[in-house]
């Protein structure tokens, strides 16, 4: 029950429980105006009328109105304040309000009968006076006044009457007209008060419901409607409020850590598009569910948006990071929809505050830095922002500035590095390697810019720029002589950039046989099956393939031998490894898996002449590496095989000079 520290009424309590409040401050008067008027009349009365009138009787009621006095004056009780308890209070201070009226009306007629003409005066004067000053303190019960008015004055004005003397009955009709006009302003005045607590509740009802019906749109605008959880709103609402929570006037005072992560889905787009929205929508819906079971303590987790969840930790990264781990543990769980199940991967960068960030915009930012680089490097991990990895972005950045205002057919370029045949040690192709002379950065590493062209999706135009420079070396090389290029994922899943090429291929006359198509593992699984195809289209057109980088990345023996491929280039960490007896034997294990299935196979950087004759021995059919050539540009490497007595054809000759 609201109430005010001294036990008024507040704007919240219900009507008879205002009354009973307001009453209460009045009542202990009434009963100390009863007590010491009644005394003051055994007082006068004294040696006149007899004593159990003036002493015994007194003695009862004054002690028994004073009791009632002090426990008015008592703190009330909880009971008292429910509508209940209040009614019962009201009832029992009419009832004994009613007792009392009889009681002393009739104590002090009694004593009208003893003493003169001044007595009886005191006895009209102290029933009317007491009567009306009751009754003020009565305003707030009605009902009491009533009948305390009429239990009082009819007595009063009925003895005045009989009294056969015209001033007692002349005070007899103003005592009589005064009670009335009294109980009808007291009426009037219980009506107003009514009015105003009624209308003092209805206003706090209304004021509930409009601020009820804020907390709900209020919830509504920070949820996420799909997901059931906070939503983007909220996260940086809950995020600013935490950095106010620390921001400490000392700022010697260490701060508390606290995190934020970015979770997002790994390979969600690919679900959406398989099986489409409604199903993605429904997926989200229950990882929603997910989030928000797990979200408890010192957890919250929102949907920022599309498949990114946010997240923050109220505590140090030691323990965020098994709670965020945990999250995408519970992701990882299989989803059954529709009779199928799916399973999600999910990646989280965590940023600490104030290591990494005193704002949310610094703290968010590097989360997701967190979230990018554990996306590139260790797809399905959860990794805590550090500098390093600014750093390391703040290049990738930089680079990506750089590609995006390149001159792509001024400042690219390709050298080309020769891959011997093992049995008879001539060059059998050449490995088209891209080199960007960047006018901004200087040279830029091949793979720093073929990442960024991924990222920035050109690189489907930086393969076709590169494919028909090769081309044009391939028609100076002799016949025999093959060229690898170095297609990526994106170029094998984009048609238009597979048609370009063999139209490419078609427009120079050259022989699709002379042409070797590299791709790496890694860039097989992203879609294996739609990957398989592009390969296969490409051998069915007469081209052959090979599988870059072998051994780095993730393909099962299973999905190999599924590939349409005819080579395996096999990574150069196993020659490197070839200095011990197990990478001997693996470098062995290799070939004959490749054997098996019908593949030639190529070790990269070969460096040694140990190296050159252990590969040899394995039954390596083509080497490749610094030994036996670095790569170099068209008119170097033309000038090396000539130098070797390589027969090059008419163009080539004009091409040296
Ligand atoms: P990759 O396809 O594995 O190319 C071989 C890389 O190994 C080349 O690095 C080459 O210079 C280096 N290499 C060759 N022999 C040796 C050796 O004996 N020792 C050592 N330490 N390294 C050796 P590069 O030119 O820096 O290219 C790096 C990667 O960039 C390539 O690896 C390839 O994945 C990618 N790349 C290069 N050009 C292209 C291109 O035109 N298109 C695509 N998609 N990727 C390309
Ligand atoms: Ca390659
Ligand atoms: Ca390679």
């Amino acid at each position: 029950m609201p109430l005010s520290k001294n036990h008024l009424p507040t704007s919240e309590t219900p009507l008879v429980v205002a009354t009973l409040l307001h009453f209460r401050r009045q009542v202990p008067w009434m009963y100390a105006l009863l007590a010491i008027n009644a005394t003051a009349l055994a007082y006068t009365h004294a040696g006149l009328a007899p004593r159990w009138m003036t002493h015994a009787l007194p003695a009862l009621l004054v002690p028994l109105i004073l009791w009632r006095m002090f426990r008015w004056l008592m703190p009330p009780t909880p009971e008292m304040l429910t509508e209940a308890g209040a009614t019962r209070m009201i009832n029992r201070a009419t009832v004994l309000g009613s007792f009392f009226a009889v009681a002393f009306v009739s104590w002090a007629l009694g004593l009208a009968a003893y003493g003169g003409p001044y007595e009886h005066g005191h006895v009209v004067v102290f029933i009317g006076i007491t009567v009306l000053g009751c009754l003020f303190c009565l305003t707030h019960l009605p009902g009491a006044a009533t009948a305390v008015g009429i239990l009082v004055s009819v007595p009063l004005v009925v003895y005045c009457l009989l009294s056969g003397n015209p001033v007692f009955v002349s005070v007899g009709v103003n005592i009589a007209l005064v009670t009335a006009v009294f109980l009808i302003v007291l009426k009037d005045a219980h009506r107003v008060f009514h009015n105003l607590i009624a209308s003092r509740n209805a206003l706090v009802t209304e004021r509930q419901q409009a601020q009820r019906l804020s907390d709900e749109n209020r919830l509504l605008a920070h949820t996420d409607v799909l997901t059931g959880l906070p939503n983007r709103r909220y996260f940086f609402g809950a995020l600013e409020a935490m950095l106010e929570a620390r921001h400490q006037p000392d700022p010697a005072a260490p701060a508390t850590p606290f995190c934020v992560g970015v979770l997002d889905l790994d390979r969600f787009k690919a679900i959406n598009d398989t099986y489409g929205h409604v199903c993605g929508d429904r997926l989200l819906g229950e990882i929603g569910q997910r989030l928000n079971a797990a979200a408890q303590g010192p957890l919250t987790v929102a949907r920022l948006g599309g498949d990114e969840f946010g997240v923050l930790f109220d505590g140090p990264p030691d323990l965020a990071q098994p709670a965020i781990r945990a999250l995408c543990s519970n992701i990882h769980v299989p989803i059954a929809i529709d009779g199928f199940e799916v399973t999600l991967g999910c990646s989280a960068g965590i940023a600490v505050y104030p290591e990494a960030g005193t704002t949310a915009h610094a703290l968010f930012d590097r989360s997701d830095y967190a979230l990018y680089h554990v996306k590139a490097h260790q797809r399905g991990g959860c990794a805590v922002f550090s500098h390093e990895q600014e750093a390391l972005i703040r290049v990738e950045q930089r680079v990506e500035a750089a590609l995006q205002v390149a001159c792509l057919e001024r400042e690219l370029e390709l050298h080309y590095q020769p891959i011997f045949d093992t049995r008879t040690m001539t060059v059998t192709s050449v490995e088209a390697l891209a080199r960007w002379k960047s006018p901004v950065l200087g040279e830029v590493a091949p793979a720093t810019l073929i990442a960024a062209a991924e990222r920035l999706g050109v690189i489907n135009a930086v393969t076709l720029i590169l494919f028909e420079r090769a081309l044009t070396s391939l028609t100076v090389l002799p016949d025999p002589v093959s060229l690898s290029f170095n297609l990526s994922a994106q170029d094998l899943m984009s048609p238009s950039t597979m048609r370009e090429i063999v139209r490419m291929i078609v427009a120079t006359n050259i022989s699709p046989k002379r042409i070797i198509f590299e791709v790496t593992e890694t860039s097989l699984v992203t879609d294996m099956a739609a990957a398989r195809e592009a390969l296969e289209r490409l051998r069915d057109f007469g081209v052959r393939t090979a599988l870059d980088d072998f051994g780095t990345g993730y393909s099962s023996l299973c999905s190999l031998h599924e590939l349409p491929l005819d080579i395996l280039k096999v990574d150069r960490t196993f020659v490197n490894g070839m200095a011990t007896g197990s990478g001997r034997s693996m470098v062995a294990a290799i070939r004959n898996l490749a054997q098996s299935l019908s593949l030639d196979c190529t070790m990269e950087g070969i460096e040694t002449e140990n190296q050159l004759i252990e590969v040899t021995l394995a039954g390596y059919r083509y080497a490749q590496g610094y030994l036996l050539g670095r790569p170099m540009p068209i008119d170097a490497l033309l000038m090396t095989m000539r130098e070797q007595h390589v027969h090059l054809p008419e163009a080539a000759r004009h091409s040296v000079g």
